[in-house]
């Protein structure tokens, strides 16, 4: 399987995984997360585990179970590690704890390496197996400006671990000897972001009753409001004055994003009776949909205010579309600004930006094309997984060996 992304990713990538399965040939991997579907961390792990276990090392994924009441706990942690104010009680905590220790009884922990994704499962680390393993949290949370009595309590448990990996390096704690900065990545072989007939894509508009007659403006988001939809709505009324387009904000409801519902319904509410908003409730698995929607698009946007990474801007540059994004979390690394697409800090600034691409096309296919190579050198999933193989590599030798490509 490996071998399909040849001609596709940077050769160097793959012959150091090769190189990396022979040295971790016959040892587990586990990784364990809080949704199979919705967002981006199921959308990677749905990817990366299939193409690990065509490698040497055995890989398995694991999804914590929890109720409602658990997953309104962790969406409060969620929000306030991104600066969202929010306040806890003992009680909510430790609810997050007994969740866990009952997933802990249910779910089989062995492993060599295990990586632990965002703060849902974080407390597991309090019933790790003894004996040789080794235990990383992986965050794929913006942490610029997180709320400190949140942070101090997942401190606790973040101590417990072996290492940290982030996506950019500000979010780093810095408290650990390990700590790494691995951005997520896309997969070009996946049916959200494979090549596409014309007919594939007009078949999707026609069926949401897009009209292709003129530009159309995506966002494609869970309904969160650190994705800023009523901003983008906003930013597109200031555009339509002048320019006629089509708006569509497409999402699907994530199992533990507890407040998709009623941002949706917000989000409604604001877009009103505008027959050329499309809001679309999208079921999960719309991988060609969501593709045909992002290669139909003229512009994309990702006008976030707080991002971890934001895979819809590498989705969107991967097909060759230039991406206006916020100026926040991880999308800076794949924006770059004025070459790839543009950075924006306000809504003003987002709607600028729209008309600027609308009204010059030819600058539009430059920045989409410089976009595409952008992703292919850094941000495809057999880069993400090089990066995992080789903290792990590293780790195990105690952070002493260098890996030589012979
Ligand atoms: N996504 C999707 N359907 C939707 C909305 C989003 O498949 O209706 C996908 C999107 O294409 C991307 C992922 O969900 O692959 C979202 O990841 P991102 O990093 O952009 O944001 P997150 O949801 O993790 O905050």
């Amino acid at each position: 399987m490996l071998d399909q992304y040849v001609g596709i990713s940077p050769k160097g990538d793959i012959l150091l995984i090769k190189q990396l399965c022979q040295k971790l040939k016959g040892l587990t991997m586990l990784h364990i997360n809080s949704t199979r579907e919705g967002g981006g961390v199921a959308e990677i792990l749905q990817r990366m585990i299939p193409l690990i276990e065509g490698l040497e090392v055995a890989v398995r994924w694991e999804v914590i179970e929890g109720d409602s009441r658990f997953f309104d706990v962790t969406k409060k942690i969620h929000n306030a590690l991104q600066g969202f104010p929010e306040e806890f009680t003992d009680d909510m905590w430790q609810y997050h704890y007994e969740i866990n220790r009952k997933n802990a009884r249910r779910i089989d922990l062995n492993a060599d390496m295990v990586f632990i994704h965002d703060p849902q499962p974080v407390p597991l680390v309090d019933f790790r197996p003894k004996g040789k393993n080794i235990w990383v949290w992986r965050c794929h949370i913006d942490l610029s400006n997180p709320q400190k009595d949140v942070c101090d309590r997942l401190t606790k448990y973040y101590e417990k671990y072996d290492a940290g990996i982030y996506h950019v390096s500000k979010f780093a704690r810095g408290a650990k000897a390990f700590e790494f900065i691995v951005p997520p990545s896309i997969d070009p072989l996946s049916d959200k972001n494979r090549e596409l007939t014309k007919e594939e894509i007009h078949e999707t508009l026609d069926r949401f009753q897009i009209p292709h007659d003129r530009p159309i403006i995506l966002q494609v988001s869970r309904f969160d409001r650190f994705k800023d939809p009523i901003g983008v709505i906003k930013a597109y009324r200031m555009v339509k004055r002048y320019n006629d387009c089509v708006l569509v904000l497409a999402g699907s409801p994530a199992s533990d994003d507890p407040e998709g519902q009623e941002v949706l319904q917000e989000v409604k509410d604001y877009a009103s009776d505008d027959p050329d908003i499309k809001i679309l409730l999208l079921p999960p698995y719309s991988d060609k949909e969501i593709n045909a929607l992002q290669r139909a698009a003229t512009v994309v946007l990702q006008k976030s205010l707080k991002e971890g990474f934001g895979l819809t801007v590498s989705e969107a540059m991967w097909k060759g579309k230039p991406v206006i994004g916020g100026a926040v979390g991880g999308i800076p690394l794949q924006i770059i600004h004025r070459v790839t697409g543009f950075l924006v800090y306000s809504i003003e600034g987002a709607a600028f930006r729209i008309r600027q691409f609308l009204n010059n096309p030819e600058m539009t296919v430059g920045m989409g094309e410089k976009g595409r190579e952008h992703v292919r050198q850094n941000f495809l999933i057999t880069r993400q997984i090089r990066d995992y193989l080789s903290i792990w590599y590293h780790i195990l030798k105690g952070g002493k060996r260098v890996l030589e490509l012979g």
